[in-house]
Formats: C-alpha cells, sequence, structure tokens
C-alpha cells in the first residue's frame, strides 16, 4: 500500500467524499444570531423531565431567535434501544407542545433539509468524515482485541499510571502501512481511532455559555470514534452532526462537561469551528436537608407520565420550567400576568450553575395561576381531554351536562381576580362535584357549620333567608345587601367592622351568617363566590338545597 488515501479506500470503499455531504448541508442561511440547537436524546424508552427542561429551554431560544430546533435521535449504542423509543419521545414532547422544527417524526421518518436525524441512518456520513481523518494521518485503525485492552488497563492499574490508549500504550498508532494491510486482508476486526495530538500538560481555556470560563487539561486519548459495528461513538457523531446539522449551541446535560477535551479537539482534528456549548445543571431535590438529582428511580416527577396522569397541564410545567431556567422569570411574570410565555426574554448565561432545586409547591402554584387565565372553554377542553384518558366518571360528569359544565367552570372566571383553586386535572371533580345536583342532593351531607353551629339558629338564617330575602333575579349589590339586612334582621352586625368595634352587641356577624348559607348550599366552607354559585344552580336548586340542609 503506497499511502493513506489508499489506507482510506480500502478501510471505507464506496464511502462518499467529505466534501459531498458539506455540500449537501451547506451553512443556514439565518438571521444574525439566530440559535440553531438540539434536543439529542438516545431512544431508551424514559424520558426524564431534564429532557423536557432541556427541550423547552432548546425550543423557546430557536422561537425567540428566529433559529431552528432539531429533534436528532442518538441511537448508535444499539444494546440500549427499546422497540418504539423514538415515538415515546416524540409523544413525550407532543404532551408538552413541544415541535421541533426539524427532526425525526416517528420511528424511521423525518422532516428538515439536514437529516436523515438518526444517527443509525447516517452511517455513510460519519464514514465519510473518519475516512478523511484516516487520508489525513489523524485516525487509524485499531486491531487491539478486548484481551488486550484489559491487560493494558491492568498494567497501568498496577504502575500507577493514567489508564487508556493513548501515547506509548497506543500501540496500533505505529502500525506500517503493510502490516495494516495484511491484517485487513486477513479479515481481522477494527475500529478507527483518533489519533491524538492533545498534551495532557497543556491547558485548554473555554467559555461556556452556562458555566462561564473553565480550562482543563487538553485530551490526548486516541478515543474511538468508528466501532466494529461501523457505527460511530457518541463523541465523534456530535461532532460530525453538530457540524453537518449547523448547530450554533450545543445546550446538554454537564455530565457532559468532562467530555468536552475530546470533543473539542474532534472539531479540530475536523478542521473545523466547534459550536458554542452550554451545559445544564441538572434538576435537583432536596431530600433531608441534602441535594441529590431528581431521579428516575425514586422520583415519581422525574418521569413525564406523571405530569400527564396528574393533569398538569403542559402549559403550567412548561411554565414552572423556565422558572427554574432562569430566575427573572418570576419577577417577569408579576410584571407580566397575562403575558404568554413567549414574551418572556430566556437567556442561557442566566441559568443555574449549581441546578436549581425542584419544588412541587411552586409547580403547583404556578399551575394554579396558569390555569386560573384559562376561559371556561380551555379548561373545559383540557379537563375533558385528561378526563378521557384517566377518569371515566368525570368526563361522563363534563359531557352529560357541557352547558351546564361551562358555566360552572365560568365561575369567577376572565374577570380582574380569577379564581385559583384549581392545580390540576385530577383535583377539578372534587372541586366542581358540589355544583351538579345529581351528584349533590343524592348524596348524604354532612354539614359542618363553624361560628354559627347551633341547629335551631341555623335553620331559623335558612328559613328566614328563604321565606324573606331569596329572589334568583336580584343582582349581585340587591343580593348582599339583602344578605346583611337578613344578618341585621337576627341580630349579627351588618359589617365585620361593626361588629369588631362591638363584640358584645352582637351575636355575630354578615360574614357567619353568609357561611351558614354557603355550606348548606355546598357543604363546605371554601367555595368561590356564592352570587355566582348561586346563579349557576339556578332558583330551584338553591331553595331545594336549602331545604335539604335543614331538614
Ligand atoms: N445522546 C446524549 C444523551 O442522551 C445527548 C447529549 C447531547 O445533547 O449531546 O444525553
Amino acid at each position: 500500500m503506497k499511502d493513506y488515501n489508499e489506507l482510506a479506500n480500502l478501510l471505507f470503499p464506496n464511502i462518499k467524499d467529505r466534501s459531498y455531504y458539506e455540500e449537501k448541508y451547506p451553512e443556514r442561511k439565518l438571521k444574525e444570531g439566530a440559535m440553531v440547537v438540539r434536543f439529542a436524546p438516545s431512544p431508551t424508552g424514559f424520558v426524564h423531565i431534564g429532557g423536557i427542561f432541556t427541550s423547552v429551554i432548546c425550543s423557546k431560544l430557536a422561537k425567540q431567535t428566529d433559529g431552528v430546533f432539531i429533534l436528532r435521535i442518538e441511537d448508535t449504542d444499539q444494546k440500549r434501544e427499546v422497540e418504539n423509543g423514538v415515538n415515546g419521545i416524540i409523544d413525550a414532547l407532543r404532551k408538552f407542545n413541544l415541535y421541533p422544527d426539524e427532526g425525526m417524526v416517528n420511528e424511521e421518518e423525518s422532516h428538515g433539509a439536514y437529516g436523515p436525524y438518526k444517527q443509525s441512518q447516517r452511517k455513510e456520513i460519519y464514514q465519510s468524515f473518519a475516512k478523511k481523518l484516516v487520508a489525513e494521518k489523524r485516525a487509524y485503525p485499531c486491531f487491539c482485541k478486548q484481551e488486550d485492552l484489559d491487560e493494558m488497563r491492568k498494567k497501568q492499574e498496577s504502575a500507577k499510571i493514567k489508564p487508556g490508549y493513548y501515547g506509548a500504550w497506543a500501540t496500533c498508532r505505529n502500525l506500517g502501512l503493510d502490516e495494516i494491510e495484511e491484517k485487513i486482508k486477513n479479515g481481522e476486526e477494527f475500529i478507527i481511532r483518533l489519533k491524538s495530538m492533545g498534551n495532557e500538560e497543556k491547558k485548554i481555556k473555554h467559555h461556556d455559555v452556562i458555566k462561564g470560563n473553565i480550562d482543563f487539561p487538553e485530551n490526548d486519548q486516541d478515543i474511538v470514534i468508528i466501532k466494529s459495528d461501523g457505527l460511530p461513538t457518541y463523541h465523534f457523531a456530535h461532532a460530525v452532526d453538530d457540524y453537518l446539522m449547523r448547530t450554533t449551541h450545543v445546550i446538554r446535560g454537564d455530565e457532559w462537561l468532562s467530555s468536552l477535551p475530546v470533543h473539542l479537539e474532534l472539531f479540530q482534528a475536523l478542521g473545523v469551528k466547534p459550536p458554542k456549548y452550554a451545559h445544564i445543571a441538572p434538576i435537583m431535590k432536596e431530600e433531608d436537608g441534602a441535594k441529590r438529582k431528581l431521579s428516575k428511580r425514586k422520583d415519581p416527577e422525574a418521569a413525564v407520565e406523571y405530569y400527564s396522569k396528574e393533569g398538569i397541564p403542559s402549559d403550567a410545567a412548561k411554565e414552572y420550567l423556565l422558572n427554574i431556567a432562569n430566575s427573572n422569570f418570576e419577577q417577569w411574570r408579576r410584571q407580566n400576568k397575562t403575558a404568554s410565555i413567549d414574551e418572556f426574554d430566556l437567556q442561557l448565561n442566566k441559568m443555574s450553575v449549581s441546578g436549581a432545586l425542584f419544588d412541587m409547591i411552586k409547580l403547583l402554584d404556578i399551575s394554579k395561576s396558569v390555569i386560573s387565565r384559562y376561559s371556561k372553554e380551555q379548561v373545559y377542553d383540557l379537563a375533558y381531554a385528561w378526563a378521557s384518558e384517566y377518569d371515566e366518571d368525570l368526563k361522563n360528569l363534563l359531557e352529560t351536562n357541557k352547558e351546564y359544565s361551562l358555566r360552572v367552570l365560568g365561575i369567577e372566571r376572565g374577570n380582574e381576580k380569577p379564581r385559583k383553586d384549581i392545580a390540576k386535572w385530577s383535583d377539578l371533580k372534587e372541586n366542581i362535584e358540589y355544583m351538579y345536583d345529581d351528584r349533590f342532593l343524592n348524596k348524604e351531607q354532612e354539614y359542618v357549620y363553624q361560628n354559627i353551629n347551633d341547629k335551631e339558629e341555623v335553620r331559623k338564617i335558612i328559613n328566614t333567608y328563604l321565606e324573606k330575602y331569596f329572589d334568583i333575579s336580584d343582582d349581585k349589590q340587591i343580593w348582599f345587601n339583602k344578605i346583611k339586612d337578613l344578618s341585621e334582621e337576627l341580630g349579627y352586625a351588618r359589617e365585620v367592622k361593626e361588629y369588631k368595634q362591638n363584640p358584645e352587641k352582637y351575636k355575630g356577624h354578615v360574614g357567619d351568617v353568609s357561611t351558614v348559607i354557603r355550606i348548606a348550599l355546598t357543604g363546605r366552607a371554601n367555595t368561590p363566590d356564592m352570587y355566582e354559585i348561586m346563579q349557576v344552580l339556578g332558583k330551584d336548586s338553591v331553595k331545594t338545597r336549602l331545604e335539604k340542609a335543614i331538614k
């Protein structure tokens, strides 16, 4: 064999020139500052909320900058793959209303001009890049067997030197062309390694968009770039894909930070500019005063199914994730109560370096606000969709009484201070069920009265109300005045303030009286606005309910 070109052809016959792919996937014509970002999961069957976190960030940044959000499937480790893993990922993203601009749309197909977007479908592309590296003497075939490598490792361990395939240990680096040719012709199995030019004594300075300035020793390992099955390693696929897909920012978990020296050397060997990197700290959880990563095994909320099952609207989960992504989000939301999250300006460099804490109470709180901003139709549709999957009984309730349900859901909605008592669809039934006569009236009610709990007194209040004051056609002002009149008539203060000034003068105040009516009407002490409730229930229902309560 006369030279490395010939070697490259021998190793990778029938593989196109790298320039073919560079022409096929030209630089993108995007406006200045546009970010090209990607979510690049492996189809292992489990989608961690951390993946949704990354995707929310990617999708937001792409939208914000008129860039591109790509879904790339990294399936080069075929041992870890599960059936329907890609569809699982796409479904999970869809549940959070995340629709990548380019990428896989099902197990086999994709959309976008920079595909295929599944690494196992890109084998020739990686080989083409590896081929050029071989021709340039920056990569070489390695014939070492697993036993050779194990033995080498043992030697390194007992001599207490750094393990790995590098420098003098990288034996296949020095094979002559003829030796290589012979091994290949004998059918020996090989992999392709990078010929590292790095020096561990030297430091690289790097700026990570999230972590800031960091430095670390150069890579000196001859890492594997193509495995014996012809597929690339993660490292090599990352470099080739993010170059050809013209990624501007690699946003990924910070478990990859330690691989950065390898990646930077790969970009250098390929002779192309690396993308910017933003390494995201994992979402953390506090347990017994200590912080740990949100864990797939221990924490149900780590799995995306949790959010669908509980019925936490995707808008809420997204808003919560933005909230932990940028700490100034909260302030922005306070100043822009009804704005769409699209208007928030997300900044990578404002992300937490050490990992935000997952806080369920905060998430549910945000969810209450998000739901409070929905119209009654939105609430109906989303709750109905959730119930169709998870709660047959609620589904029936909503479905058989659609018009009425819309009125129930419309209580204290669409006004200045909308009701904030619903955090998730799985709470909804409990929150509205008492509004349906067939459920409320047919159930044995336990009325737990509060300040006023003497049976005779309760009866008197309700009877007097029904006889003298109740008129469904009253407007809210008149209605409230009548409750005050009722209070006064029975010896209660018209205003809480009056009562506080002279408590000995009264039996109680208007609030105590209206609580009696509220409990008699609904079976509960806390409800949304009672006037609105009565209006939705209607005259007959109000009467029946009040009469039932004093029976
Ligand atoms: N496939 C890698 C993972 O599952 C992707 C890391 C990256 O975004 O580059 O974590």
